[in-house]
């Protein structure tokens, strides 16, 4: 993890809001249960994989109740360190796909790239946990060779913004990506896959829609949200103008055990998100990645969920059901 890379402003640009807020982020289990009224602290391991969690999303859990699904997304629970068959470090077979600098290109026409390691929040259940973002990012010193590997491959029609989260740089260096990515002549799309709009709707602030809305091609913005709870008043405000640099927005989430794995629960995560102006994507069976077992839910129960959920809603209110096959030329859709 490089989460220092975001105590460490770009030397380009002042210091953003949102920048400020996230040095004050929970960095202890600890310091976010007392904020919680939760006492004792329940049980927790220190891990390699640290703890963040910014205030803005801690606003939105309950008070004193150690089940609520969004702590549940970011507290390292004992269950992390028991071991469990199936479940390692690459679960997606990324190092193998790597082509190195940060690009990804598994799938037809789309290429993957990972501009930083740094998450605003730490996801417990996250398939990059264990990643070894040094040297697998389109850092500033590999951006040459980038781009020169996007102009070669004229089947490249659509660059992923990810990490990470690659909002977590600031808009200077995003602005600029964003230039060289618009003289790339056969790109049609662009698409940006971040949670940061969610955990810190600061993060939606003029720098970032000025950029978006210069931007000449389409664009989506995938969001992250697992659980209705986390769409409040601000996050709705931030998809909104968001929207109105003319980005589509879209949602994935993970389907987690205790956090979101009921028909009502993804029924209202549904509706709420639509509220907000975002269509659901993708819903995620959980990657096999060490220490997130605890979250696991079985394809059969989940598979049950989505055929309720499609007699409950209109049928694009229903996100497809997908895995993730290491070495598979697209997402695997199970209903
Ligand atoms: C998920 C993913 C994509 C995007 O897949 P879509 O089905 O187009 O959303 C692209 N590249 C990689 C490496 C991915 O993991
Ligand atoms: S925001 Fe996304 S990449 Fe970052 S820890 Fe959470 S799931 Fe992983």
């Amino acid at each position: 993890m490089i989460a220092e890379a975001l105590a460490a402003p770009d030397s380009t640009s002042t210091v953003a809001a949102w920048q400020r807020e996230l040095q004050e982020s929970f960095r202890s289990p600890a310091a976010l249960a007392a904020h919680l009224g939760l006492e004792p602290c329940p049980p927790h391991v220190p891990t390699a994989f640290a703890f963040r969690v910014p205030r803005a999303f801690a606003a939105r859990m309950r008070r004193g109740d150690p089940a609520d699904p969004l702590l549940r997304q970011v507290w390292p629970a004992p269950a992390e360190t028991h071991e469990a068959s199936g479940f390692g470090p690459d679960p997606v077979g990324d190092l193998a796909a790597a082509r190195g600098d940060g690009l990804l290109h598994k799938y037809h026409g789309r290429v993957l790239l990972t501009l930083t390691g740094a998450c605003a929040v730490h996801c417990r259940y996250c398939f990059r946990r264990h990643f070894p973002y040094a040297g697998q990012t389109a850092s500033r010193g590999a951006w040459t060779r980038v781009q020169e590997a996007l102009h070669a491959d004229p089947s490249i029609e659509e660059v992923i913004l990810s990490g990470g989260d690659p909002l977590s740089l600031p808009d200077a260096r995003l602005a600029a990506i964003a230039d060289d990515l618009a003289a790339v002549p056969h790109l049609r799309r662009l698409r940006i896959h971040t949670r940061q709009p969610v955990v810190l709707p600061s993060r939606v602030d003029d720098a970032l829609l000025a950029w978006l809305s210069r931007f000449p091609l389409p664009t989506s913005v995938v969001l992250h949200v697992n659980h209705a709870n986390e769409i409040d008043a601000a996050l709705m405000a931030a998809c909104a103008a968001l929207r109105r640099t003319g980005v589509h927005l879209l949602n994935q989430a993970v389907l987690l055990r205790g956090v979101n794995d009921s028909v009502a629960d993804q029924t209202a995560l549904s509706v709420a998100l639509f509220d907000a102006g975002v269509v659901p994507y993708y819903l995620h069976l959980l990657d096999r990645v060490r220490g997130a077992a605890h979250f696991h839910v079985p394809e059969e129960a989940a598979t049950t969920i989505m055929m309720q959920m499609r007699d409950r809603l209109p049928g694009y209110l229903v996100p497809r059901l997908a895995r993730e096959d290491a070495g598979a030329g697209a997402k695997t859709v199970i209903a």
